[in-house]
């Protein structure tokens, strides 16, 4: 609970890139460690890692060359989570404070407090934070749909990996726009789960459904706004389909991350040209100026029950390379978490 004082522990287990992933990393590119807590400098807080945030840029990351700022061989890896002071030298920071920040695959943490953000707990509890309210769920879904999309009441909307984090938003989040949006994920738990549970008009299961055909008789007249997080061949299906000045919305391309020297882009991107169409990539930190105003509309749409999202937890930090596989696996339903502090239940 905010507020109340937690005990500080003696070590810090940690994980560590043992060696770069080819493909899909498995257990033996990780390693694990412990190392006594340390001592805090001068604006320094320590945190007990409460939940971290698997994210398909944890794989990127392991790339020599990465976009994101690169992991050494040997080094922690790197993730974004919330978590709990336990002490704490920064001003403004004190112990029993629920933050959020770039805390790592490690139970404990020490930052510089400038780099970590209290998070408000009568808002919505912590994990929220990394799911509705979080910077790689919520509030790229929200740049996404309304500053890149520019959804509009009576679009069209398509949003791959319908049943992912990103995806579960941005369809919700399309749908409170005027948006009648259609999903697409793979298998009949996550349909139900899109058509269900998060409401969208409808769902196409690409595991086991021909994509463009059933696009075809969901959306005859064709795509306005297509939220591409999948990339490779299911954005060629996409690209066939829009319409007049459709808007295709860059957020991401798992299914190309194992790989990242041989991206496969699209081949149908005249489409572009002959409907006066766009497509557009984005980064959520592109955004920065907009994140209070983006986290306040996402909060009040959670406090209204206009926004829902499941959790699927992995326990343990010993569980961090299974969580990682269960991201591009499809092994999950929502926003994939890791709690690093307690063993499975
Ligand atoms: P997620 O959707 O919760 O999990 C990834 C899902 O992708 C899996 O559950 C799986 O669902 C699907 N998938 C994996 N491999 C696939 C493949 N080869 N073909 C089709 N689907 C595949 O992950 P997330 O964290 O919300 O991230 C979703 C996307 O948002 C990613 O592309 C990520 O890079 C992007 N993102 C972008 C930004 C930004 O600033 N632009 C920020 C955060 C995230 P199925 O079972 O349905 O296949």
């Amino acid at each position: 609970m905010a507020g109340s004082a937690i005990e500080r522990p003696a070590m810090n287990r940690r994980v560590l890139l043992a060696k770069r992933p080819t493909g899909l990393p498995d257990a033996s590119c990780f390693s694990f460690d412990e190392q006594p807590v340390p001592e805090l400098g001068e604006g320094e807080v320590l945190i007990e890692v409460d939940h971290l945030s698997i994210d398909p840029f944890i794989r990127t990351s392991l790339n020599a060359d990465s976009y994101h700022t690169p992991v050494a061989v040997g080094a922690p890896i790197t993730a974004l989570g919330v978590g709990r002071i336990i002490e704490s030298r920064a001003p403004g920071l004190a112990p029993g404070d629920g933050v959020f920040g770039p805390l790592g695959i490690q139970t404990i943490s020490r930052l510089p407090g400038g780099i970590v953000k209290k998070v408000d707990e009568q808002r919505a509890p912590l994990t929220a934070y990394l799911g509705v309210l979080g910077l790689t769920s919520g509030m790229t879904s929200y740049f996404g749909v309304r500053e890149v999309g520019a959804v509009v009441p009576g679009n069209t909307v398509v949003v791959s990996g319908a049943a992912g984090a990103v995806g579960s938003l941005a369809g919700q989040i399309a749908r409170i726009e005027g948006g009648r949006v259609i999903g697409i994920a793979g298998g009949p738990a996550k349909v139900d789960y899109v058509e269900r549970e998060l409401g969208l008009d409808a769902c196409i299961d690409y595991k086991n459904e021909d994509v463009g055909a059933r696009l075809r008789e969901l959306a005859p007249e064709g795509v306005d706004v297509y939220f591409d997080n999948v990339g490779g061949e299911l954005l060629d299906v996409l690209l066939d389909q829009i319409r007049e000045r459709a808007r295709v919305v860059i957020c991401g391309a798992i299914s190309q991350y194992q790989d990242m020297n041989n991206v496969r882009g699209p081949s149908l991107y005249l489409r572009l040209a002959e409907r006066h169409a766009r497509m557009e990539g984005f980064a959520v930190t592109h955004f920065g100026a907009q994140f209070a105003e983006a986290e306040a509309q996402l909060a009040s749409w959670l406090e209204q029950g206009k926004l829902t999202l499941r959790e699927h937890i992995e326990y343990g930090i010993d569980r961090f390379p299974i969580a990682l596989r269960t991201l591009f696996d499809g092994g999950h339903i929502g926003k994939l978490l890791l709690c690093p502090g307690r063993a499975a239940k």
